[in-house]
């Protein structure tokens, strides 16, 4: 056991209050089926994170499984290019090539713990799905992936690692075939099966407790990272928000300090003026959506937009609660990239460090170097969320495009 440790249990949790409100967002707006699962959750996490056996198992399994603690770079030749001190905790190093893993590991313990023998989860692009598909194999769990059908065409790599794992990808037909299908089909099985199976949600989104759960497995990253800076303090922390969890994993250590900027970058999609993109923050509003009270993006009569971006993990219509809370209060500010200006930090990351990122992080790179006048003389650390091997395909059809 580290000196964090001990460091990482002893921090307060504020938010969200016991009703599970980050201020006027998140609660638990689900089902009547589902209310006792969701209360009996509540109450199983926050016994387990209070069991010190619990946290030290978990954190032990994320150094020597997950590949724990993640580098923190200097991007020396990047931080030269565009003349602004750039940092980059690598999450794309983490095994299974993205931060995803951490809460799917947690998730997959509190189950082991609550005696549940089976794991379901919904996936859009399949990062989650595989990220879950591990946790259930270390675990031994069984486990099962509700996936649209036009997904599975789309994702074959990812649906053959899931079913190498051990994992049954369930096809959805129903609807238009892809993520929202998936939820729906998610949640009918867990509303029928909730005494044996625990539904792993792979962001801060969704009914409490998940906003809380899922931060607190993920909240690592910021505490990592505060260590490795050895009593520096960066200007600027950025990182890219679809739901938020990676984004929030890395703000919370630094939240509430006076002398740190957190930024949050969504998806801007074909620009914000085309209505096609994933902003939930800078362009939707406060509603409703899987059982959370958040930003969203809805029309008029509060029916809920389809999201747009060229990274699958940015294309969701809503965004964690407590993001919708921080973005209120001021505690971060929240901006977007565009598509094509998403493509052009994959390439600048890429050439400058020798580090191909994926799509979503290389939201958070663009923005730095888009506001590169703005933050000279300024460290910025960057949360790096994921490797872009997912991506090589779909970049080289772009390429090929223009
Ligand atoms: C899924 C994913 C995201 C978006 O999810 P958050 O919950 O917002 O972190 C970002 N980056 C990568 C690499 C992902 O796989």
């Amino acid at each position: 056991m580290t000196a964090t440790t001990a460091t990482r249990r002893g921090l307060r949790l504020d938010r969200p209050d016991e009703r599970g409100r980050f201020g006027d967002y998140g609660g638990m707006f689900a089902p009547e089926t589902l209310m006792p699962a969701l209360e009996e959750l509540a109450a199983d996490f926050a016994e387990a994170w209070a069991d010190s056996a619990f946290v030290d198992t978990f954190y032990h399994l994320l150094d020597v499984y997950t590949g724990r603690p993640t580098p923190l770079h200097g991007a020396d030749r990047l931080s030269e290019e565009i003349g602004v001190r750039v940092l980059l905790k690598r999450e794309d190093l983490a095994h299974t090539g993205a931060h995803k893993i951490n809460n799917a590991l947690g998730q997959a313990l509190l189950a082991t713990r609550t005696s549940k023998t089976r794991l379901i989860a919904e996936t859009g692009a399949g990062q989650h799905g595989v990220a879950t598909a591990t946790a259930a194999a270390y675990t031994g769990l069984e486990c099962l992936v509700y996936m649209g059908e036009k997904d599975i065409e789309r994702q074959a790599l990812n649906v053959q690692r899931m079913r190498m794992l051990g994992t049954d990808v369930i096809p959805v037909t129903s609807g238009a075939g892809t993520l929202k299908d998936a939820v729906n089909e998610a949640m009918r099985d867990w509303v029928r099966t909730v005494e044996t199976t625990h539904y792993i949600i792979g962001s801060v989104v969704g009914p409490h407790p998940f906003p809380w759960m899922v931060r607190e497995f993920q909240k690592v990253i910021g505490e990592e990272s505060v260590e490795q800076l050895g009593g520096e303090i960066p200007d600027v922390v950025v990182a890219c928000v679809g739901g938020g969890s990676n984004a929030i994993g890395m703000f919370y250590a630094f939240a509430g300090r006076d002398d740190v900027e957190l930024i949050g970058v969504e998806a801007g999609g074909h620009g914000i003026e085309t209505g096609r993109h994933g902003a939930s923050i800078g362009a939707g509003s406060p509603g409703i959506l899987h059982g959370a009270r958040t930003y969203m993006l809805q029309d008029d009569e509060g029916q809920v937009l389809e999201a747009h971006s060229i990274s699958a993990g940015l294309d969701y219509p809503g965004v964690g609660p407590e993001h919708a809370y921080f973005a209120d209060t001021g505690l971060a500010r929240y901006v977007s990239i565009a598509d094509d200006e998403a493509l052009e930090g994959v390439d600048l990351l890429s050439r400058t460090e020798g580090i191909i990122p994926a799509l979503e992080s290389a939201h958070a790179i663009a923005w730095v170097a888009k506001e590169a006048d703005a933050l000279r003389d300024r460290t910025v650390l960057i949360n790096l969320s994921g490797r872009g091997d997912k991506d090589v395909e779909m970049i080289a059809d772009k390429a090929g495009m223009r």
